[in-house]
């Protein structure tokens, strides 16, 4: 197991977006999906150099903790987690009705991105609700969570009025456009629950424009017709929409659903499917044919939805296992699940590409195993890189009793140990 930790020696120069430069780190023996074994070198947050094991140094005179071991390792870019439901997180933790007072929500929005963090998420959309009760006070506190995390984890925040249509829909869309001045960087909701859906989304629309912002709108896409007038309203809209969970795509008859991944394709929406059981009522658990959107073109991430609230009591929040859902119950190649929570849930987020390659930004996951299948299969050990520092790090022993099988199969002798 690796023994060093990562302590940035103190009055280093700032990277360029603000944050202290946490100088060089190398990481060694680190195995790559590819088969290769070799040495990074991560510097000013981003990957400097990949060569062979021995080939790279940490610099002139390398400092205690600029070495990570990452024998046993498999690494990877670190996945995100493109929706998450930051005010009702862990909320489920605690008796009676869900505290919405800023300091509770504040408290469990930054526990959960930690929670993710130590998964590998070192992203994370969150869907926050405005208006109704909660008013703006929700957001302004995950607002708040996201500036304590900087560093550690990014956190996007989703603004989701209720109502944008009739009488009380003019309020939403104050609401919303508050959300936005106040620093919720995408428009979201549920236009399903609006008397008017067609009105909700041009309303969102309209606003995402004005403001030059993503949209990532909640359906269960029940309704094909209805689907497709979203998909033709979304198709001219940068930098983008994104559609999920879109559980009931998966109860259409085959012709409806080929169509309906064709015109969702044809406007470039996203869809987010979440495996682990989402977010809405036990009845809208599905996961959208994930292997015919792709076919037809869509671009499909998956997230992990609620994380410990009244919707979902057991959510873990951990990407790895929505991607082993989609290898193991949808039939995804390893390498195509993982995608879903890595590569395509950064684009869908709008972060950058990530790849084991020099000059790509050194967010990564290190787990134990050598072949993506071993991670996605069982993966406890893991050690978390954001802009190329150490930011979490879990590491599990499991004993055996002493026994003739341990013996058999050459485990240490010494407590009959491994690191799963
Ligand atoms: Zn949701």
């Amino acid at each position: 197991m690796p023994d060093s930790q990562p302590h940035p020696p103190s009055g280093t120069p700032a990277s360029p977006d603000g944050q202290p430069d946490p100088g060089t780190l190398l990481l060694c023996g680190a195995r790559l999906m590819d088969g290769r074994t070799v040495d990074v070198r991560l510097g000013r947050g981003r990957i400097e150099a990949v060569g062979t094991v021995g080939s790279l140094t940490a610099g002139p005179a390398p400092a205690p903790g600029t070495r990570v071991d990452l024998g046993g390792y498999l690494l990877l870019p670190a996945p995100v987690e493109p929706h998450a439901h930051a005010d009702t997180a862990l909320s489920a933790d605690t008796d009676g009705p869900v505290s919405y007072a800023p300091e509770d929500v504040q408290r469990r929005a930054t526990e959960a991105a930690l929670l993710q963090l130590g998964h590998g998420a070192t992203a994370s959309r969150a869907h926050v609700r405005v208006g109704d009760v909660q008013g703006l006070g929700s957001l302004a506190a995950v607002l708040r969570a996201r500036r304590s995390l900087r560093g550690l984890a990014e956190v996007t925040t989703v603004a989701m009025p209720r109502l944008l249509t009739g009488a009380a829909g003019a309020d939403g869309l104050a609401m919303l456009r508050d959300a936005l001045k106040m620093g919720a960087s995408v428009v979201g909701g549920c236009p399903d629950l609006d008397p008017d859906p067609t009105g909700y989304v041009e309303a969102v629309l309209e606003v995402a424009s004005e403001h030059g912002c993503p949209v990532d709108l909640h359906t269960d896409a029940a309704d094909p017709a209805r689907l497709a007038r979203l998909a033709a309203m979304a198709g001219g809209l940068r930098p983008g929409v994104t559609l999920g969970p879109c559980a009931a795509l998966a109860r259409l008859p085959a012709e409806s659903a080929a169509r309906t991944a064709d015109q969702l394709a044809a406007a470039g929406v996203t869809v987010v499917c979440l495996p682990q059981g989402g977010c809405g009522a036990t009845d809208r658990r599905d996961t959208p044919p994930v292997r015919l959107l792709r076919a037809a073109g869509v671009r499909v991430a998956a997230g992990s939805g609620t994380l410990r609230d009244v919707s979902n009591p057991v959510g873990r929040g951990d990407p790895l296992e929505a991607a082993y859902l989609l290898a193991s119950r949808h039939g995804l190649r390893p390498e195509e699940a993982y995608d879903a929570v890595s590569a395509s849930a950064r684009a869908a987020l709008g972060l950058p590409e990530v790849r084991v390659e020099a000059g790509f930004p050194a967010d990564l996951l290190a787990v134990r195993g050598g072949r993506l299948a071993d991670a996605l299969s069982l993966s406890y050990s893991r050690i978390v890189i954001h802009r190329g520092r150490v930011v979490a790090r879990t590491s599990a022993v499991r004993e055996y009793c002493d026994s003739a099988a341990a013996e058999g199969l050459g485990l240490p002798r010494q407590g009959r140990s491994m690191s799963p």
